[in-house]
């Protein structure tokens, strides 16, 4: 039987590593930089590294897009981070500080924030406008990353 891999974008270097499906990536190392691929912790990342995660990650990959001064995004944080905690490793959680990455925000015409997309191979699969509370949010995540 031929081994099943998935690509998982390395939060660290992002270089795109081979995982074998078959075994928890929770646990994996990047072959690069053999820091821990996954952290239970959202991955802040600039306009150099988005577009590999976005399109490389063969796991669904959700963004915060998020500003210092914005309350609402300071109070959505922490229920962003737990869902970070309990959803990977089969969901990548990204977050775009807007302030630092005008590009992405223009880009992905972000108008209000906090907004949150989920992406699937690089497309967005769903987004959403507005602070969440946690169940909501783990809620969001879980119906548009099914199936
Ligand atoms: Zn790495």
């Amino acid at each position: 039987m031929s081994e099943e891999f998935q690509h998982i974008v390395c939060p660290h270097c992002a270089t795109v590593n081979r995982v074998p499906k078959n075994r928890s990536a929770k646990d994996a190392k990047c072959g690069n930089c053999h820091k821990a691929l996954f952290e239970g912790k959202p991955v802040a990342v600039s306009a150099q590294t988005f577009a590999t995660h976005i399109e490389r990650n063969d796991i669904p990959v959700g963004v915060d897009f998020w500003a210092p001064w914005c309350g609402p995004c300071r109070a959505m944080a922490p229920a962003y981070e737990r869902a970070a905690a309990k959803l990977e490793p089969m969901v990548r959680f990204l977050k775009v500080n807007t302030e630092e990455e005008p590009a992405l925000a223009a880009q992905f015409q972000i108008r209000s924030i906090p907004t949150v997309m989920l992406f699937k191979h690089g497309r967005v699969a769903a987004q959403t406008v507005g602070a969440m509370n946690g169940p909501s949010l783990e809620a969001w995540i879980l119906h548009h990353t099914a199936g």
